[in-house]
């Protein structure tokens, strides 16, 4: 089960950010927001940058920086040109890995049996992973929200050891709030994360679901982090556009953390 319960502040850079520009950040954030034992902040660079990051956060005795990748093959080596395997991400410093972003889904075709696959990777190479989960607008206009959410869940958790069912963090990504500029309202979050941790229970049991770190992402920004925080379930968030900006970063991880749950 997961020990670590503290609001989870992740930045995903997507396609942006090579070494050198990760080194900037690195040394900008680092100078923006210093340590706190109340957040974890988690940062998702390119895999060419992992290295980049490792070495520019240890330079700034900055281990309190998190680091994973974006994502991993679901096999462990082999003939898979332009991959990497969750076990050569932990050897160059990751801690994390994302699995299923909703961009994966679409540009690169991982459905839900590959998401489940590459969570598996993602925890025999001890790392922790972060699921994602979410509707597109279609889906959501069609009242599936509940069944879309419960599959994407459910699919991922039947392929998990019951004994490592509770190392899974979540985050739950409306498809039609990410990278758009419309964020689901608080009590959109809350109704997702309610659902999300209903199918979790429902494979998982409820001590586990009741344990599960559930992160909210799409369109992300200081403005609107305190509300979301405040919704109740939302226990972090994985931004995008605005984690790309040091000073917008260090704005959003400074947020509220108070939780009414
Ligand atoms: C994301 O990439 O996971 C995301 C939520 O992006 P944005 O914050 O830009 O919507």
């Amino acid at each position: 089960m997961t020990d670590d319960r503290r609001p989870v502040f992740a930045a995903n850079w997507k396609m942006h950010k090579g070494p050198a520009a990760t080194r900037d950040y690195v040394c900008e954030f680092a100078r923006l927001h210093r340590p706190r034992s109340d957040r974890r902040v988690v940062f998702f660079p390119p895999a060419i940058s992992i290295e980049a990051f490792h070495s520019a956060a240890a330079a700034a005795d900055r281990r309190d920086l998190e680091l994973g990748v974006q994502d991993v093959h679901t096999a462990v080596d082999g003939a898979h040109t332009g991959a990497i395997s969750a076990s050569m991400a932990a050897e160059a410093g990751a801690t994390w890995s994302l699995a299923g972003h909703s961009e994966r889904r679409r540009e690169f075709g991982d459905d839900d049996g590959m998401v489940a696959a590459k969570t598996e990777r993602i925890l025999e190479a001890g790392l922790s992973p972060v699921v994602c989960v979410g509707e597109t607008l279609e889906e959501r206009d069609a009242g599936s929200l509940r069944a879309v959410l419960q599959r994407q869940v459910q699919t991922v958790l039947a392929r998990i050891p019951a004994a490592r069912r509770g190392e899974l963090t979540w985050a739950y990504e409306p498809v039609w709030a990410i990278g758009t500029g419309r964020t689901a309202s608080p009590d959109d979050a809350s109704e997702a994360h309610a659902i999300v941790r209903e199918a979790v229970a429902t494979t998982a049991g409820g001590d586990v679901a009741s344990a599960a770190v559930i992160l909210y992402g799409g369109s992300v920004k200081p403005h609107n982090i305190g509300e979301l925080m405040a919704a109740s379930g939302v226990d972090g968030v994985l931004v995008g556009g605005a984690s790309l900006d040091p000073a917008e970063f260090a704005a959003i991880c400074a947020g509220a953390t108070e939780r009414e749950r």
